[in-house]
C-alpha cells in the first residue's frame, strides 16, 4: 500500500534540535490561507496535507481551525442514523454486512415498524438533533416498497419536522420524486472510495453508476451527503482521487468513514493498522481544505479511531453522529452531546 510521506527536512530539524514546524508549518498555514480565502487546492497540496508527519497534527488542526470557525462557527451538528430496512442486499459491497456475501450475524428485517422510526424521531426531537438520518439496505427498490417507504416519511415529518436524510440506493427519477414530496430533504449515496479502488470493493455495480445516481438527485433539487470509507486497502492516491472527485459533485455534507471490519463481511480481517488517529485527523483536514463551506462529518469508526482526540477533531470536523446505539433513554445521544460541549463546541439544531 502506497502511502505519502511529504518531502522535508524533519530528520534533519531533529537532529539539530530545532522545531519542525519550521520545516512545515509556513507551507502548511499558507494552504490553509488559500482555502480560507476560497481558492481551490492543488493535487500537489493536497498530497502534502496528507503525508505530513505526525509531529506536524496540532499544526495542521490549528490551521484548519479558523477555516472551520469561519463558516461553521463553534456549532457540531448531531445526527440520529435509524435503519430502517436490514440485510438481504443483492449487491456485494465487501464493507457492508448487509452484502448478499456477508456471513455477518445482523438483523434482517423488510421494513422497521413505523412505530420504532416515529420513536426515534421523537428523540430526535427531544435531544434537539439536527437531523434524523434514516438507512436503507438495499440498492434498487419496488414502486409499492417505496411508496410505504414515503408514507412513513410523510407520517415522520408530521410527527418530527426535522430534516430527513435517506440512505437508499438508486433510485429511478419517478421513486426520487415521491420521496421529494413526502418530505425528504437530503439523500445519502457515498462514493466510498475512488473509481480506481472501486471493482476491489464491489463488482455488482461501479462507481460511475453512483455518481450518475447523484447527478439525477442533484437535478432533482435534493441535498445530498456524499462521502466515503478510509481503510479498506486503498492507496492514499485513492483517498485523493475521492476527496477530488466529492468537491466536484459539492455534495451538502460530506461523511468520512474509518472501516470497522467486520467478522463475516468481505473485509473481515483488514489490517487498518495505518489509521492512526492523526492520520484519520489528516484525511479529514483535507477534506475541510478541500470542501470549507461542506458539512464534514466524522461518520463511522470515530470512537474507535479518534477516541481521546475528540477535541482536535471538533476543530476541523463540525457533524458527527449520536453515537452507539439509540437506547430507550437515549443514552448514546446523552453521551455525544457531553463529549461536544466538554471539548468547548456547542451542539446545535440545523
Ligand atoms: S448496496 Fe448498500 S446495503 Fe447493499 S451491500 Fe452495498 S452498501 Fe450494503
Amino acid at each position: 500500500m502506497t502511502r505519502i510521506q511529504t518531502e522535508g527536512s524533519y530528520g534533519q530539524a531533529v537532529e539539530q534540535g530545532l522545531p519542525t514546524e519550521a520545516y512545515y508549518g509556513p507551507r502548511i498555514s499558507e494552504i490553509a490561507a488559500r482555502s480560507l480565502a476560497g481558492e481551490s487546492l492543488t493535487r500537489e497540496e493536497a498530497a502534502f496535507i496528507l503525508g505530513l508527519p505526525d509531529t506536524e497534527t496540532d499544526a495542521l488542526t490549528s490551521a484548519v481551525f479558523p477555516i472551520r470557525k469561519k463558516y461553521k462557527g463553534m456549532t457540531v451538528s448531531i445526527q440520529l442514523l435509524t435503519n430502517a430496512r436490514s440485510g438481504n442486499c443483492t449487491q456485494n459491497c465487501a464493507y457492508c454486512a448487509q452484502s448478499r456475501d456477508s456471513k455477518a450475524a445482523i438483523d434482517k428485517y423488510r421494513l422497521v415498524d413505523e412505530e420504532k422510526l416515529l420513536g426515534d424521531a421523537r428523540v430526535a426531537n427531544e435531544k434537539h438533533l439536527s437531523r434524523h438520518c434514516i438507512g436503507l439496505s438495499g440498492l434498487r427498490f419496488a414502486d409499492d416498497e417505496l411508496e410505504e417507504f414515503a408514507a412513513y416519511v410523510r407520517d415522520l415529518k408530521k410527527e418530527s419536522g426535522l430534516p430527513i436524510c435517506c440512505s437508499i440506493g438508486f433510485l429511478t427519477e419517478d421513486q426520487a420524486r415521491l420521496l421529494k414530496d413526502a418530505g425528504v430533504d437530503r439523500i445519502n449515496h457515498n462514493l466510498n472510495t475512488s473509481r480506481r479502488h472501486y471493482p476491489n470493493i464491489c463488482t455488482t455495480h461501479t462507481y460511475d453508476e453512483r455518481v450518475a445516481n447523484i447527478r439525477m438527485l442533484q437535478g432533482l433539487g435534493f441535498e445530498i451527503c456524499s462521502g466515503g470509507i478510509i481503510g479498506m486497502g486503498e492507496e492514499d492516491a485513492d483517498v485523493l482521487d475521492m476527496l477530488f472527485d466529492l468537491r466536484g459533485i459539492a455534495p451538502q455534507a460530506v461523511p468520512i468513514n474509518f472501516l470497522i471490519p467486520l467478522d463475516g463481511t468481505g473485509l473481515e480481517g483488514t489490517d487498518t493498522s495505518y489509521i492512526t488517529a492523526d492520520y484519520a485527523l489528516r484525511v479529514l483536514s483535507l477534506a475541510r481544505l478541500l470542501m470549507p463551506q461542506t458539512d464534514i462529518r466524522c461518520a463511522a469508526g470515530r470512537e474507535i479511531y479518534l477516541a481521546g482526540r475528540e477535541r482536535e477533531m471538533l476543530r476541523v470536523v463540525d457533524s458527527i453522529f449520536a453515537s452507539g446505539y439509540l437506547t430507550a433513554g437515549g443514552q448514546g445521544i446523552d453521551d455525544t452531546i457531553a463529549l461536544v460541549k466538554a471539548a468547548g463546541f456547542t451542539p446545535v439544531v440545523d
